[in-house]
């Protein structure tokens, strides 16, 4: 059996899916949730993690010190999901959206124009 390996940043983002750009990823697991609470939760009941900024008055000196980089999980990730509703609600990794120059349709167009020259 082949094992496909994705690209780092996951695969291309199915169309007909919303593509969201606030996925917070767990660096361990790779479980993907959209807000800090969550993806705090899950880091804390699964690991054990602490989050070292809840308390204390420093934490611009800590963001200075890249103290935010020890954070267990990645930010900005690109991210869809299957299902709205149901128990099956995870979302999965996907790599950014590109701009609109490679549509299907000028890709479409190309081939007409192609095919016209040919002929
Ligand atoms: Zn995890």
């Amino acid at each position: 059996m082949v094992e496909l390996q994705p690209p780092t940043h996951g695969p291309q983002p199915l169309e007909q899916l919303e593509v969201f750009a606030d996925g917070r990823k767990c660096n361990t697991c790779g479980y993907i949730v959209r807000t800090d609470e969550r993806i705090q939760r899950h880091c804390r009941l699964q690991y054990g993690w602490i989050n070292p900024w809840k308390r204390g008055p420093k934490r611009e000196d800590r963001q200075r010190a890249g103290l935010a980089l020890s954070r267990p999980w990645t930010e900005s990730v690109h991210c869809q999901r299957f299902f709205t509703h149901g128990r099956r609600q995870e979302y999965f990794e996907v790599q950014a959206p590109r701009g609109s120059s490679e549509a299907p349709e000028q890709v479409a167009t190309k081939w007409e124009q192609a095919r016209l020259q040919l002929t």
